[in-house]
């Protein structure tokens, strides 16, 4: 595409955009992440040109593939769950799901999620683990670090979802460890997933690890929703300085033991509440 529209582009580009031209009426940006925005009268016709195009090109494209992928949240959050989600996304969701513009998610807030995900939820086939906070501060340990512990959450929840399904071209999982660390984190478990296709931004890639990633993130606003409720703070995202002004408020009110089944106590942020 780079090429083709080489003597097309416009003088200016948008923010995150490779490049936007015109073809007779129709405006095309491409952008950073990969994906193409058609714009015009016949934007569709274009849109469909180039779809066949790309389906017939020889570079492994994953997209139009009925795949199996998945993806975690939690993780960098001091307070609260991590929910592991895999979904099935089959060629012929790939139309339906495309209205939603799933392929955004990142730039979701909280409540587009929430309206959002119920609309999608039933008609795509996934399985979802939530590891609450006193299993992960059980779990975690000399022998059993943050990695593993995603590790051991994507094979389950894969397994569980491949024993219902029958056909699928691949098992996409967004990678955040190397596929030889991967696995080594899953020496000793029994029900291994083998045939995973490890890929970076992998949501921009097949809308099953998209669907997975929002499903995380819907039970992970849910369950820190309830928590906040149960705790009577509201609990932030993320570990940054108000986890911390957060954490102590919570000491003062229940007590230092109390953090164990609301936060993750490896993250520093733990000495730094309990400090002082
Ligand atoms: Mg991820």
């Amino acid at each position: 595409m780079i090429e083709y529209f080489k003597d097309k582009k416009r003088v200016t580009t948008p923010p995150y955009a490779v490049f936007q031209a015109d073809e007779e009426d129709t405006v095309v940006t491409l952008y950073e992440s990969g994906k193409v925005l058609f714009q015009g009268i016949s934007a569709d016709v274009d849109a469909a040109l180039w779809r066949e195009m790309d389906k017939q090109s020889n570079v492994k494209d994953y997209y139009w593939s009925s795949s199996i992928g998945s993806d975690e949240v939690g993780t960098g959050d001091y307070f609260g769950p991590i929910v592991v989600t895999a979904a099935y996304v089959r060629i012929k969701d790939i139309e339906f799901l495309e209205n939603f513009r799933i392929g955004d998610s990142k730039n979701f807030t909280d409540s587009q999620i929430i309206k959002l995900v119920p609309k999608f939820i039933r008609k795509i086939k996934h399985t979802t683990i939530i590891i609450n906070n006193i299993d992960y501060n059980k779990f975690y340990g000399a022998d059993c670090n943050l990695n593993k512990i995603k590790a051991i959450g994507h094979n389950r929840v894969l397994f569980n979802l491949k024993n219902k399904i029958k056909k699928y071209d691949y098992i996409i999982v967004d990678q955040f460890t190397s596929p030889k660390s991967y696995y080594k984190f899953l020496n000793d478990t029994t029900n291994l997933v083998k045939d995973i296709t490890f890929l970076t931004k992998a949501e921009d890639r097949h809308l099953s690890v998209a669907c997975a990633s929002l499903i995380s993130r819907y039970h992970f606003i849910r369950e820190m929703n309830k928590l906040s409720k149960k705790v009577g703070i509201k609990l932030p995202y993320g570990a940054k300085e108000i986890t911390i002004s957060t954490g102590k408020e919570i000491v003062n009110k229940y007590g230092e033991n109390y953090l164990k089944n609301i936060a993750k106590l490896n993250f520093k942020n733990t000495d730094k509440i309990l400090k002082d």
